[in-house]
């Protein structure tokens, strides 16, 4: 995954020049954590370093291949690149699923290279899930300098007048899945020469495939082992997959190729020695709530644009990667203004209506990062939302600037959605030392060659032990000890883990999910290859479970016909399919005066951050939305920098289609079903950044947008709640607190993050007749996580209760009970009557 210079036996990167570590990270970490009066240190886990074992070259490797990496700085590989580079060159499917930096690159290039050398016509396709990686991935394949392979990025960027060129005559093709599924594989004709000779699919970075991304692409592989085997191709070509390290990487390769993978899991590749700390950042002083409905002052420091905080929205609380992508972790920067208990409940303003809030994850690793650059140490911040990492950035600038003037230019802000000369320009100055501070979304986990930092800051939990390992393996270069720290933010997921270490650094990291079955995928996918060339019923064997029925249901639309010789594709278009999700394309940003192009931001997130009205961050720089042309897929916008922040809102409707299974535990039902969820965003707010005042609410005019998916619900009966102690007024407040906690928590049963998650909850649905909890998966069709969840009920559910019962807030505090993303303002919540419900339905369900 990184260049080949990463795997160099026993040397890390070169140190850059002038960022010669000057603290070690133990000296470090003592100096971070004196800036608290309370040690927001919860744990410190010492990871040792690791000596590299290496192997000898694989006796088939030829002199003319070793000899190129012997120039590139690689004298020995290390076992595990060689044993999975034999199994490969055994025409074996083999995943290697071994550490950041661990030289999974060399394990395909080698039997790639090797068999390209040997065989004059054989060819190659590499797949990253970023241009920027196939990018980076050419370079190193290029630098190997091996005649006659002529290897070339085949992307959306690639000029017309080459594209002809490459399909005759490079033999390593590096190209993405969303080529592969619009433009190659429609083109298959063009291609039959290339894919009849295709030796070896690479599926780099391939658990990035998961959920119905990953659904997709499962079937975009098979699409092309099909025209493979058309154009002559038999046996087909050997997929060789690198994955990060994960839970069972053998069956996860498995489902996404469709073909039994041999897994390689062993990291034999040398690594530096971690310090790695868990940080709560600790509780402010409890402020008595608002008298009025005006939200509560902000804290004193509030010059983080507190903002960006997902907003009332009615009664549910929205997955959407939406929010994820959007208001994401910056959510958890303060408290939502709601994020108390209503007064209006009746009760006079008590102890329980102190409003206790952490101090921000966002604010404290601006600090952290502001520190660590101060005491010149080469540092990359990891911030969870786009946003959040401008924020990080321009709030740790700040800080060095009054320090030092000047100090500041050494911080920068990094994301996928910039153009990409500014992302290289970024990189360049981050290794030569010109940048000490990157504060990064997790962008840099994909296709940049970005190891061997001092000290590595993750704010808020990454959502996977996978994710959080990956990050912490940009920290530490060959012989020098690194710092990494997990920030907790006001979730409870991560309120959970820093209190539970062994959760961190005691579980085996999770497995991939995905689910090719999926009759959202699978039939716009087999409409895609039928598109390409009649389906047999050999074809549908390979599309896997569910393929007939898919195949039928589309014939009944009337999308498909079938006749002897196979089902026939009727519509002169080809069929529109978007691998990634109802997002729909991306909505490109354009500065209005000059028509220059800021940058992209997805489509399921267009309604949401560019609205007119909206105020948009790009590199810290402020822009208000003039206006959002859907249909055009593009949002205008002028420079200004208002005093407020903006933040959509919406509302959704849940109904239940259909029951899948459930179980029936007596007064507590549990049930896995698909249901159907409206939403549309209806307005937003305005605040004030310094207060976070309300300023107005404006209305809105988009679409609404509807999703068939999967949920998990439980529910429970009314009696069993009054014996439970819950009175029938707080049972609103004790579900909601519920799901908002089991929606934090899901994370830890499921590879998925609470923003791909939805929920909600009612003391009655219309269509269960009773209290309700529902908990869906935010992507057309479902995504596995929901499911996941219904298997492991009692597992998430007992790491639900368990993580409010433990959190040291009076009433519910974002780190328990109160959501960032809330529909309903966080309001009602009841914090004990949550744990009595969770109680009720632990005690009845089966374990
Ligand atoms: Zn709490
Ligand atoms: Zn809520």
């Amino acid at each position: 995954m990184t260049s080949a210079a990463s795997v160099s036996a026993g040397r890390g990167p070169e140190p850059p020049p002038g960022a010669a570590l000057a603290v070690a990270p133990g000296a470090l970490l003592r100096r971070l954590r004196q800036r608290h009066a309370t040690d927001p240190v919860t744990h410190v886990e010492r990871v040792p370093p690791r000596a590299g074992v290496p192997a000898p070259w694989p006796r088939w490797a030829p002199e003319e291949l070793r000899a190129a990496y012997a120039r590139r700085g690689v004298a020995t590989p290390w076992r595990h690149q060689v044993e999975a580079a034999s199994l490969a060159y055994d025409r074996q499917h083999v995943v290697v699923a071994t550490g950041t930096a661990s030289g999974k690159s060399l394990a395909y290039q080698l039997p790639a290279l090797a068999t390209l050398l040997a065989d004059p016509r054989a060819t190659v396709l590499y797949l990253a899930p970023t241009k920027a990686l196939a990018a980076d991935q050419l370079r190193a394949v290029s630098a190997l300098e091996i005649e006659g392979v002529r290897p070339a990025c085949y992307d959306g960027d690639t000029p017309r007048a080459e594209r002809e060129w490459i399909r005759q005559h490079s033999r390593f093709v590096l190209t993405n899945p969303d080529m592969l599924h619009h433009g190659v594989l429609p083109g298959h004709a063009q291609w039959s020469g290339f894919l009849r000779r295709l030796a070896y699919v690479v599926v780099d970075e391939c658990h990035v495939y998961r959920g119905v991304f990953g659904s997709h692409v499962a079937h975009v592989l098979r699409r092309l082992r099909r025209q493979c085997a058309r154009y002559g191709r038999t046996p087909g070509p050997t997929f060789v997959l690198a994955s990060a390290t994960s839970g069972d990487p053998a069956a996860a390769a498995g489902r996404l190729t469709g073909l039994p993978v041999t897994a390689v899991t062993e990291d034999t590749s040398p690594r530096a020695g971690v310090t790695f700390a868990l940080w709560e950042p600790p509780l402010l002083p409890a402020e008595p709530p608002a008298s009025t409905s005006a939200p509560p002052p902000r804290r004193a420091q509030g010059t983080v644009p507190s903002a960006w905080n997902a907003g009332a929205r009615p009664a549910t609380d929205l997955p959407l990667d939406v929010a994820a992508r959007n208001a994401g972790p910056t959510l958890s920067t303060d408290a939502s203004p709601a994020g108390r208990r209503s007064p209006a409940a009746g009760e006079p303003a008590g102890p329980a209506d102190l409003v206790q809030v952490r101090r921000s994850a966002l604010r404290e690793t601006a600090d952290l990062l502001a520190d660590t650059v101060a005491a010149g140490v080469r540092t990359l911040a990891f911030v969870r939302s786009r946003r959040g990492a401008e924020v990080v950035a321009t709030s740790a600038r700040r800080s060095l600037d009054e320090a030092v003037p000047g100090l500041g230019d050494r911080v920068a802000a990094y994301r996928a959605g910039y153009l990409r000369e500014e992302r290289r320009e970024l990189e360049r100055a981050l290794l030569h030392g010109d940048l000490l501070g990157l504060a990064s979304t997790n962008a840099l986990e994909l296709g940049v060659d970005l190891i061997g930092l001092d000290a590595v800051l993750i704010c808020g939990y990454p959502g996977t032990r996978a994710s959080l390992w990956q990050q912490a393996g940009r920290a530490g270069r060959s012989g020098q000890e690194a710092l990494a720290v997990l920030v907790a933010r006001d979730d409870p997921l991560d309120t959970y883990l820093v209190h539970h270490p062994e959760a961190v650094f005691g579980a085996p990291v999770e497995a991939t999910v995905l689910d090719p079955a999926n009759a959202y995928v699978l039939g716009p996918q087999l409409a895609c290859a039928a598109a390409e060339a009649p389906l047999t019923a050999a074809d549908l064997e390979l599309f896997g479970d569910g393929a007939k029925e898919a195949v039928a249901a589309l014939v009944e639309a009337g999308a498909l016909r079938q006749r002897p010789t196979g089902w026939y594709w009727r519509h002169r278009e080809r069929p529109e399919v978007d691998l990634r999700g109802e997002g729909g394309a991306p909505v490109c940003v354009v500065e209005a005066a000059t028509g220059r192009l800021l940058g992209t931001v997805d489509g399921g997130s267009s309604h949401f951050l560019l609205h007119h009205g909206a105020v948009y961050l790009h590199q810290g720089v402020s822009y208000v939305v003039d206006a959002l042309d859907l249909d055009d897929g593009c949002a205008l916008v002028h420079p200004e920098e208002p005093d407020w922040s903006t933040h959509a809102r919406d509302v959704t409707s849940l109904s239940v289609v259909s029951v899948r299974s459930y179980v029936d535990a007596g007064p507590v039902g549990l049930f896995l079903g698909e249901v159907d969820v409206t939403s549309q965003v209806v307005s937003y707010q305005r605040r004030r950044i310094a207060t976070g005042e309300v300023i107005d609410t404006r209305p809105l005019d988009l679409p609404t947008r509807e999703l068939r998916t999967v949920a998990v619900w439980f529910t429970l009966s009314p009696e069993s709640l009054a014996l439970a102690g819950v009175n029938p007024a707080d049972v609103p407040g004790a579900l909601h607190a519920a799901e908002h906690a089991a929606i934090g928590l899901l994370p830890l049963v499921a590879t998925c993050d609470r923003w791909d998650i939805g929920g909600l909850s009612t003391a009655v649905h219309p269509d269960t007749e009773a209290p309700t909890v529902f908990v869906y998966d935010g992507h057309s069709g479902g995504a596995g996580f929901a499911e996941r969840a219904y298997g492991m009920a009692a597992a998430w559910l007992r790491a639900t209760r368990d993580a409010i019962a433990e959190c040291g807030c009076e009433a519910g505090c974002p780190s328990c009970v109160q959501s960032p993303k809330c529909g309903n303002g966080n309001n009602p919540l009841s914090k004990p009557d949550a744990i009595r419900v969770l109680d009720v339905v632990l005690a009845n369900l089966p374990r």
